[in-house]
């Protein structure tokens, strides 16, 4: 199943495989990377970062996070910011700004033997930044409002850091291999703790 846009680009912070926390857009090329292999539904290309445009999509993705992070509580936030989250009215806001810059006319489209669909337009010209940014902030409005909202959870996995929708009611993990290791982190801890073994 494709991620949602939106969980992608929160998912640019995950576990780096070595007890740390990678970012994907780290740097201009990290950015141009992503951008590319997602051209199609981010309606930039050809696509060159900068740091500008780093920066930019960066804060959209702090503002996504936070909201992530409403969303999931009171059920605890991703470890990778929970500490250092942006309150989340200037997270709202911020998404807001960036969807203003560049405004959209919406069409249906219906073709025989489809589902009808909504397809948005520019209405206007924008910089391929903004025309990024107000891309990638639409599509967290989409997610929050949309039925994948109440599944959304924080990965319990030691050191996971994802956030993932719940494909079923009892999932606690992003991935089967989240699942193994904290499978393997709890029955660790309790063949370590000495009152829980003690006859
Ligand atoms: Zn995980």
């Amino acid at each position: 199943m494709d991620l949602h846009p939106a969980l992608e680009l929160a998912s640019t912070v995950h576990h780096d495989g070595h007890g740390g926390v990678a970012d994907d857009l780290a740097d201009a090329e990290g950015l141009t990377a992503w951008v590319r292999e997602r051209a199609e539904w981010l309606g930039v290309s050809p696509f060159d970062a900068d740091e500008r445009a780093r920066v930019e999509v960066v804060a959209v993705r702090q503002a996504v996070r936070a909201v992530f992070a409403r969303a999931v509580s009171p059920g605890p936030a991703s470890s990778a910011d929970a500490n250092r989250l942006l309150p989340a009215d200037e997270a709202v806001a911020r998404l807001n700004a960036a969807a203003a810059r560049q405004p959209v006319t919406v069409s249906l489209e219906w073709p025989d033997e489809a589902e009808p669909s909504a397809r948005l337009h520019p209405a206007g010209p924008a910089d391929p930044v903004a025309a990024l940014t107000a891309t990638l902030a639409r599509a967290a409005i989409d997610f929050l409002t949309g039925p994948q909202r109440e599944r959304l959870r924080a990965c319990a996995a030691p050191r996971c850091v994802r956030y993932f929708v719940k494909a079923h009611g009892r999932q606690e993990w992003c991935k089967p291999s989240c699942g193994n290791r904290a499978r393997v982190a709890r029955h660790y801890r309790r063949h370590r703790a000495p009152s829980e073994n003690s006859p």
